[in-house]
């Protein structure tokens, strides 16, 4: 018998029949033997319509509680008509929203942007939410909405029902999470963009959080960092009504704690090579070029940054050598590249975090020790969860000690 939470996203909800298979869905995963714990959003665009129209009242006079509490309202309809339909169906079903004293997630009263409080949001899921779900009564819970220590509502943040789902679904010890939207899946790019996107069957949790940073808004990337390696989970469309179809798998992460940074300095020397040419932005096919000399002869690249007149390339110094020698071939034998240098020995260290989505200033923060010690950073690369810095060999052991002591 597995826990399974099924997150209902607003357009699956969006008309009166789309929420009956809905319902369908949840009461079918139940009669397998299942015990379920649905999450809704609120119905279609509820939730912009409502802060349209206190624009248009109110505008910038609104405290953000009383839009907090006004935003809720969506998800207290919805839930309320879901619980319905799913007894209508013949299972026993409660909802659940912030004033229900059975309310289990538990924030502190940044109203519109709470910070979840995980202890108080686990003893309330062990109270409240096990109970249900071990009496054969199926909870449907408001996603994106919370409740400080005062009582008031609050909520997580636009298209925060994601972080519920994946919340709530580590508190109760779920063993799978469903994010039903309105896509088959994660696409390999947006499919408005290019209409050669695909789905993808699987992604990892540290890809799925780079995606949705740069603009793929399949999956709030907050959500990710309550799903525990253990707990399976996909996103799949409402068009089939069935909670069993394949969608997209997210797998992972393989980084578990929250609030940690994982640093590392790999063990191996790494040697830069520089190649250096006129104008190299506007050449075609000059990194292909060089990628793929250095892939004949199996090396691998740890970095590679593009300037006007230079491509910086990292490797082991180990195969240094090589990818100097293949690397001067092909300069020599063209005529858009002029010269190569092999450079210093590098020192690299690696910086991964779910954090760095959104701390402002997190470069300032590994740059700042660095600079005070009059260390030079030769390369920084950074992307949604992990910052790369080159320094030289022998700044390499005080750099990675600095940069612990900044962040640990
Ligand atoms: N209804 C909220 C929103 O539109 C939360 C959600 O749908 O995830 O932002
Ligand atoms: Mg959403």
């Amino acid at each position: 018998m597995a826990i399974v939470v099924a997150k209902f996203g607003g357009t699956s909800v969006g008309t009166g029949k789309r929420i009956r298979k809905a319902a369908q869905s949840v009461v079918n995963e139940y009669m397998q033997g299942n015990k379920v714990v649905v999450v809704v959003s609120a119905i279609n665009k509820t939730t912009d319509e409502s802060i349209k129209l206190v624009n248009e009242s109110i505008g910038n006079n609104v405290t953000e509680k009383q839009l907090a509490g006004i935003l809720a309202m969506g998800e207290m309809q919805s839930v309320r008509i879901m619980s319905a339909t799913i007894e209508s169906l013949g299972v026993k079903s409660e909802y659940i929203d912030p004033f229900n004293s059975k309310w289990p997630v538990i924030t502190d009263s940044n109203y519109l942007n709470a910070k979840i409080d995980r202890n108080e949001t686990q003893r309330a899921v062990n109270e409240h939410i096990t109970k249900l779900i071990d009496q054969g009564i199926i909870p449907v819970i408001c996603g994106f909405l919370g409740r400080d220590m005062e009582g008031s509502v609050t909520t997580l943040g636009r298209g925060g029902s994601d972080v519920s789902a994946f919340l709530i679904g580590h508190c109760i010890g779920a063993d799978e999470v469903i994010i039903v939207t309105d896509v088959k899946g994660v696409m390999s790019t947006d499919p408005r963009k290019l209409n050669t996107a695909r789905k993808l069957d699987k992604i990892t949790v540290e890809e799925m959080i780079d995606l949705a940073n740069y603009g793929a808004q399949v999956l709030h990337p907050n959500a990710l960092r309550f799903k525990d390696p253990n707990i399976k989970a996909k996103i799949i469309s409402y068009e089939y009504g069935d909670l069993r179809v394949q969608g997209t798998d997210i797998v992972g992460p393989s980084y578990v704690e929250d609030d940690v940074i994982t640093i590392t300095k790999i063990e191996d020397k790494l040697s830069v090579l520089a190649v250096v040419g006129e104008d190299l932005m506007s050449k075609q096919g000059i990194i292909a070029e060089i990628t793929q000399k250095v892939n004949e002869k199996g090396l691998s690249i740890y970095g590679i940054s593009t300037g006007e007149s230079s491509i910086t390339l990292f490797f082991k110094e180990k195969d240094a050598q090589k990818a100097h020698e293949v690397l001067h071939d092909l300069v020599i034998k063209g005529d858009r590249l002029s010269s190569i240098s092999l450079g210093q020995k590098i020192a690299m260290i690696s910086l991964v975090s779910h954090d760095f989505i959104d701390t402002p200033g997190i470069i300032a923060s590994i740059t700042k020790p660095l600079h005070d010690n009059d260390i030079n950073i030769v390369e920084l690369s950074s992307s949604q969860t992990a910052v790369v810095v080159f320094v030289d060999w022998n700044d390499g052991d005080k750099a990675y000690k600095l940069i612990k002591e900044t962040l640990q």
